[in-house]
């Protein structure tokens, strides 16, 4: 039997992040998750991937820590030998008008979404050119591409993740890497909780928020089938930014 193509995905004790585990390793994938503290989701969604049949490991480190970040990856290679997908997927929100952020949240949220892109993926290419193969997923969104009052911290950051992605791509397709970003829409998750989905629903062309899995199937077809796709930037929104 061929071996199992391996994918680490941040973030992946809740919300997105999980339904991109559960998704991949229902292609086949053995999968490595990380999340930030929360135990028994992250133990939750080890038993849900045992029950699929693949090899799979939590790792509880902060992406937002250059060393860890570096640790974990390399605990990652040792525990499963190679790594095929890296999904740059943990996140987090700390909203507020400009004129009131503090330095607390503009940096907790750039290091959190968008250094941490640069700290996983950094270790994780290393590998991938080795391997002459390879395929980097970084969750942005909508907000990176359209703005959003009361987000600029989180905005900034998920446009940065969008430069990323594209200087990436020219630097890594000749070694055979994809690197793509997704554009989530409004996603029902923990993150979204306090939105009032009937009210957003209205906005949306396809009149309803998106689920994990939705987000989920475009990170397989990024993985498994988008073989020539590099550079891009998927808008996964229900229509919301045409
Ligand atoms: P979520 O439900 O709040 O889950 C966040 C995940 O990230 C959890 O697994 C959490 O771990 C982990 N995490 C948070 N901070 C971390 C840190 N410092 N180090 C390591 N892990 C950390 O979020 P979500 O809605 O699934 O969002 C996932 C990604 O999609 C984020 O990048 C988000 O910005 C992006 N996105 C979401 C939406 C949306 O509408 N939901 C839209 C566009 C983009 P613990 O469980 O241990 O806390």
């Amino acid at each position: 039997m061929a071996e199992n193509k391996v994918a680490l995905v941040t973030g992946a004790s809740r919300g997105i992040g999980k339904a991109c585990a559960i998704e991949l390793a229902k292609a086949g994938y053995d999968v490595a998750i990380s999340y930030a503290g929360n135990e028994e989701a992250a133990n939750k969604t080890i038993e849900e991937l045992n029950a699929l049949n693949v090899k799979a490991k939590a790792y509880k480190f902060n992406v937002a820590d250059k060393e860890s970040c570096a640790k974990a990856v390399e605990e990652v290679l040792a525990d499963f030998g190679k790594l095929d997908v890296l999904v740059n997927n943990a996140g987090i929100t700390r909203d507020g008008l400009f004129m009131r952020m503090s330095s607390d949240n503009w940096e907790a949220v750039i290091n959190t979404n968008l250094n941490s892109a640069f700290y996983m993926t950094n270790p994780a290419i290393k590998t991938m050119i080795k391997q002459r193969s390879g395929c980097i997923i970084n969750m942005s969104s909508i907000v990176g591409q359209m703005g959003n009052a009361g987000q600029a911290n989180y905005s900034a950051a998920k446009a940065g993740l969008i430069g990323f992605t594209k200087s990436l791509a020219k630097e890594l397709g000749s070694r055979n890497v994809r690197v793509n970003a997704i554009a989530p829409g409004f996603i029902q998750t923990d993150m979204t909780k306090d939105l009032d989905p009937e009210k957003m629903a209205e906005h949306i062309p396809l009149k309803r928020l998106g689920q994990p899995e939705d987000i989920a199937k475009t990170v397989k077809f990024l993985a498994e089938d988008a073989t020539y796709i590099t550079g891009q930037v998927i808008g996964v929104d229900g229509g919301l930014v045409i």
